[in-house]
């Protein structure tokens, strides 16, 4: 019998192979097209015919984990234990796997906010534990009344995304307020707070947990290389929490993966100094500024894109079909692979709404709006 029986292939791999298939236009799984700094191609060139391709300890290369203190303290004013505190993980996605099979146990609840990344439901069900999907405002801004009567004293778990995926919402002063008075309110209560897009915010500027003191004790926070160096492939983040809280996620990453992989952590060790991490929010700002500007001789309708890589569009205007047969469509007769919306959500949605990504070269963000002039 199938542990997770309703756990299907996720929607990323379905539309890229759609999209290889119809030799389509991209825009669907997150992940950029453009070549990578030449300085990390160059220190992988060097660093391959170095003594760098054994196992490092368990939590990481300690160099490494002092420089992502050091980026912490820079970046949100908070000095974190680079030994106790930090685990270097195989992903974002490790991060929260194994924080999750650390921390909840078989009978607690986990509240996720709809629409929602999608690595965080198996891990709960493989907790034995159960998943309460809670969704947004329309508008994409949390709601709070809704969560405060989702959650009880079996919540052992919050998941937040902020920057948020596949929205581009991101949280304000206000909500980081109602968080604070629900982990006030519930001392059971943990917050995992999946930050992968943390430099790619535009004009307003990103609110981490590591600002918020009254969160330091009872959060952990979930970072990746892979989004903001654009080295996705490479598959490595890391992982911020209390000791108390990190020797457990630490007990599950040991025998998960023991360690990541070494050549990816020494060349991030001599490539993370030399990036400055404010460029990142603004490369990627020209790039949806660009997208939006060619998206304008669409039928489509942009919603607001704050932050991420992804910027959500409704195409009520053209059509009523439901978002899943509308991006195959626009797949099969139009080129152009993207996200349907309503997989965010644990009951679909009827919005209409579909997810771009605008990770990509300028010749591809420009060759995929005249695709969908054609809509
Ligand atoms: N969280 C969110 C919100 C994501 O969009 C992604 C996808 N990249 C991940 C986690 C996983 O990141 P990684 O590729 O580093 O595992
Ligand atoms: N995070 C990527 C996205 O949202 C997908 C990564 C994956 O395919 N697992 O598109």
């Amino acid at each position: 019998m199938s542990k997770l029986p309703h756990i299907g292939t996720s929607i990323f791999t379905v539309m890229s192979q759609l999209a290889n298939e119809h030799q389509a236009i991209n825009l669907s799984q997150g992940f950029p097209n453009f070549p990578i700094d030449e300085r990390l191609i160059e220190i992988v060139a060097k660093l391959s015919k170095e003594n760098v391709h054994q196992y490092t300890p368990m939590s990481g290369l300690p160099s490494l984990l002092e420089k992502i203190a050091l980026l912490t303290q820079q970046s949100y004013g908070r000095m974190v234990n680079p030994a106790s505190e930090i685990l270097i993980t195989a992903g974002a996605t490790e991060g929260i796997f194994a924080t999750i099979q650390a921390l909840v146990q078989s009978g607690e609840e986990v509240v996720i906010l709809d629409p929602s990344y999608d690595c965080y439901e198996a891990p709960i069900l493989l907790s034995n534990a159960k998943p309460i999907r809670v969704s947004l405002h329309s508008d994409f801004t949390p709601n709070w009344d809704a969560i405060r009567a989702a959650t009880n004293k079996k919540t052992r778990l919050i998941i937040i995304n902020n920057p948020h995926n596949p929205t581009g919402k991101m949280w304000s002063e206000h909500d980081f307020l109602q968080l604070e008075n629900l982990v006030e309110t519930h001392p059971n209560l943990l917050v995992l707070s999946d930050e992968v897009y943390e430099y790619i915010r535009f004009e307003q500027p990103h609110i981490s947990v590591h600002h918020r003191r009254k969160l330091w004790d009872r959060s952990i926070s979930i970072s990746s290389f892979g989004k903001s160096f654009h080295i996705t492939g490479w598959k490595i983040g890391y992982v911020i929490a209390p000791e108390s809280i990190m020797k457990e996620i630490k007990k599950v990453h040991q025998f998960l993966v023991f360690s990541v992989s070494s050549m990816a952590q020494h060349a991030l060790n001599a490539y993370i100094d030399q990036v400055d991490v404010t460029e990142i929010g603004r490369f990627y700002q020209q790039k949806r500024d660009r997208f939006r500007q060619l998206m304008q001789a669409t039928k489509l309708e942009l919603l607001p894109c704050e932050g991420t890589y992804f910027q959500v569009a409704s195409y009520a205007g053209i059509s009523d079909e439901n978002d899943v047969d509308f991006t195959r469509r626009l797949v099969t007769e139009f080129g152009v692979a993207t996200i349907p919306i309503s997989t965010f959500y644990a009951n679909g949605t009827d919005y209409h709404c579909i997810r771009f990504c605008f990770a990509k070269d300028d010749d591809t963000l420009q060759n995929a709006t005249e695709r969908l002039m054609k809509l």
